[in-house]
């Protein structure tokens, strides 16, 4: 979890690529759910570009779709879910929740990495400032074309950053509660940051 440019999904790949673990970004999942065409697909669409969140209730079927369709010894990572104290409940009676991780970043830090982020449609991301690809608009690990998302313009990436100040903090009581909650500092270069995360992570990790 952490604010929209906190390097969430950049540390999950990182992670999930040494340890084997697979990710499921309900991002990623949404932005193919919005491309279908249905009338579904229509309202996705226009509430992510819009920076708002999707309902609890949807989203968590969608989710709760893909982890069904997995093998119950998969190790997974959670990106960008859960975003409320409902959707943390809720998550809680499908599977048990190792630990999280919350990464700390400030509003202003956010919007200036934000705007630099492109990605493929598989969801790979770089920044073109901090951590631009190899060869430029092209992903390194598929070659597919690299594009700055809709929702990553200034207004849309405030308003996504209101709510999530607005809910984060009871996503993080709830696990705080549990005694399951990391909390990282997200302003320090992505090598730091990583070998923050598995410094945490090491007593779980394959
Ligand atoms: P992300 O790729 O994690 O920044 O998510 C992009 C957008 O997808 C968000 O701004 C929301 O519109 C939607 N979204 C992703 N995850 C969730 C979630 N757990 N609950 C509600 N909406 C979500």
């Amino acid at each position: 979890m952490g604010p929209q440019g906190s390097g969430k999904g950049t540390q999950a790949q990182l992670f999930a690529r040494r340890h084997g673990y697979r990710i499921l970004s309900t991002g990623d999942i949404l932005r193919k759910e919005a491309m279908k065409g249905t009338e579904l697909a229509t309202q996705i669409s226009n509430t992510m570009n819009e920076g708002g969140l999707i309902s609890d209730e949807l989203i968590f079927k969608v989710l709760r779709n893909h982890i069904n369709e997995l093998p119950k010894t998969e190790n997974l990572i959670l990106d960008g879910f859960p975003r409320t104290e409902k959707q943390a409940v809720q998550l809680d009676s499908v599977i048990d929740v190792t630990c999280t991780i919350y990464i700390l970043l400030s509003v202003e830090e956010a919007v200036q990495r934000i705007s630099g982020r492109v990605q493929c449609p598989e969801g790979h991301t770089y920044n073109t400032i901090s951590a631009p690809p190899t060869e430029k608009d092209i992903c390194d690990v598929d070659g597919l074309t690299l594009s700055q998302r809709k929702d990553d313009n200034e207004d849309a990436v405030r308003h996504r950053l209101a709510i999530h100040e607005k809910e984060i903090a009871n996503v993080l009581g709830h696990y705080r509660t549990q005694q399951k909650l990391f909390t990282i500092h997200g302003d320090a270069t992505i090598d730091e940051v990583s070998q923050e995360i598995e410094a945490k992570l090491a007593p779980y990790a394959n």
